[in-house]
């Protein structure tokens, strides 16, 4: 009998544009994928990552390289034997049971990702807080946002993006900075040169909004604006105090708005005199005249919307660049306003989601704070611990990074990776590496045997990936989309002979 095809709503999972996508399937086999019309995020569109995605669920790809059962390591130089989930499972608890009990909750660390699902972050949080005790629970998204969230909590109190993606639209001036957003983000591009396409019996420019980039490098973004700043790398901080010194100086600020909204004028006042155009000029490598277009369009426009990335974030002082220029749009009052706010991309998937269930060492589920006591006590309440007579411990957790280099001191003994390849993709590698190695049991839950990190792990526990996988999504714009399961889990529609590929049912999920 032919099997009929199938059409699932769901989500691309590959960044945080959050593109809806319908999944087509027949039986157990995913067979195409098609942009979903109805989802504002892209409307249809999808790029050539999204257009592909189904070529990653072939068979071929499920047979040559998932991970289709629990597999355990005898000792860390042995090949990795399959094992039923009973046995991996109780492995895992006695293991850390053990470590616990001799070394205390904070020698486990848990490294989870910007790919995971909401739910599945904050069941992550739930065991490592809730039921371990530590908070050395951290995403794979520290490397990316951690700057976006500081530079937002310390600017605006919130690590909350006012802006969406319907703000291109209205924008009268779109500034880029620190992303090459016709490459990394390319459907939310698409709708940034719709924006910008000539209408109808207008002139080519008339009534579009002005593009400027900031940007090192000639990207393919940076070619189509009408003016792009090349400044010279890690100079961002003073091109944002340079734009508001002059600002500042030809009163293109909005009093009004400041005196409403705002605090500190006058200290940052103080700070951006420093920022004159002939040193901030020489300083970035830019013309004074570029400097002043600059500083004048952002702040004249009737509405700038600001979009950027890891050029901003990924470095030494990334919270000053977000901070920097999120005070650009404090003083011109360009936020909270139809087309204008400071909008930072998310790379991943769902690093957004993670920012809002505490996937981070120092925040809790709901965008509470771990340092906060209140806080501690509202998610202790809602988790009942109190009811155990139990606390959220107020230790603060370790980052990424931290929690690499105490599994390399010894310090951190156990280490739950889920989700994410650090063996690959970590900066410092020889760190952790030697981390990797150094720690007493590695669990790896992944959906790929053939990662880097799968050489390291005592115990490898196989995981669910897009297609096959129930919860929400939350894109660049915070907009929560529904993710929705096209096909089971791959062991329960893997038919090979071979009987360590067969699962109980209710595991891998
Ligand atoms: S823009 Fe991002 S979310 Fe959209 S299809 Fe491409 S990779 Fe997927």
């Amino acid at each position: 009998m032919t099997e009929t095809s199938r059409q699932t709503r769901s989500i691309c999972p590959y960044c945080g544009v959050g593109c809806g996508v319908l999944i087509e399937s027949r039986g157990n086999q995913i067979t195409g994928v098609k942009g979903d019309p109805e989802h504002p995020a892209n409307y249809g569109r999808l790029c050539t990552k999204g257009a592909t995605l189904h070529l990653t669920a072939s068979a071929e790809v499920t047979a040559q390289a998932r991970l289709l059962q629990p597999m355990l390591r005898s000792q860390r130089d042995a090949p990795a034997q399959a094992v039923t989930w009973e046995t991996a499972l109780a492995h895992a608890s006695s293991r850390f049971a053990d470590i616990i009990a001799r070394h205390g909750p904070d020698a486990v660390g848990f490294y989870v990702s910007g790919q995971l699902l909401t739910e599945d972050y904050y069941v992550f949080n739930k065991l490592a807080r809730g039921l371990v005790g530590t908070n050395n629970i951290d995403s794979n998204s520290r490397l990316c946002m951690s700057s976006a969230v500081a530079g937002y909590k310390h600017s605006l109190g919130v690590d909350a993006p006012s802006p969406c993606y319907e703000d291109i639209d209205h924008a009268q001036c779109i500034f880029i900075a620190g992303s090459n957003t016709a490459y990394a983000h390319p459907v939310l591009f698409r709708r940034i040169e719709a924006a910008r396409a000539p209408r109808p019996g207008a002139s080519a420019s008339e009534g579009r909004p002005t593009l400027i980039v900031v940007d090192p490098r000639k990207t393919d973004t940076a070619q189509v604006a009408d003016l792009h700043l090349q400044i010279e790398p890690g100079t961002d901080v003073a091109l944002f105090n340079g734009m508001l010194h002059l600002m500042l100086r030809e009163q293109w600020v909005n009093p009004v708005y400041i005196a409403a909204h705002t605090q500190g004028i006058e200290a940052l006042q103080a700070l951006v005199q420093d920022y004159a155009p002939e040193r901030v000029a020489a300083l970035c490598g830019v013309s004074q005249a570029d400097l002043l277009q600059a500083a004048r369009c952002f702040a004249q426009s009737k509405a700038t919307l600001s979009l950027y990335c890891q050029g901003l974030n990924q470095s030494s002082h990334g919270t000053a660049n977000n901070t920097a220029l999120i005070n650009l749009h404090l003083a011109c009052g360009h936020i909270g306003r139809p087309g204008a706010g400071p909008l930072s991309l998310t790379g991943q998937g769902n690093a957004m989601g993670g920012r809002e269930v505490g996937a981070m060492a120092n925040l809790l589920s709901a965008h509470r704070d771990l340092a906060n006591p209140q806080h501690r006590a509202e998610v202790a309440a809602l988790w009942g611990l109190d009811a155990m007579g139990r606390a959220l411990s107020e230790r603060p957790g370790k980052t990424a990074v931290e929690m690499f280099q105490a599994a390399a001191d010894g310090e951190i003994k156990a280490l739950w990776i889920a989700c994410t390849n650090p063996a690959q993709s970590m900066p410092d590698q020889n760190t952790v590496r030697r981390a990797l190695q150094r720690a007493e049991f590695v669990v790896l839950q992944e959906a790929f045997a053939t990662t880097a990190t799968a050489a390291f792990a005592d115990l490898l526990l196989p995981a669910t990936t897009w297609g096959e996988k129930d919860g929400t999504v939350t894109n660049s714009e915070r907009r929560i989309s529904r993710v929705r399961a096209a096909i089971g889990a791959p062991a329960r529609r893997v038919t090979t002979g071979r009987s360590w590929w067969t699962l109980p049912t209710d595991c891998n999920r």
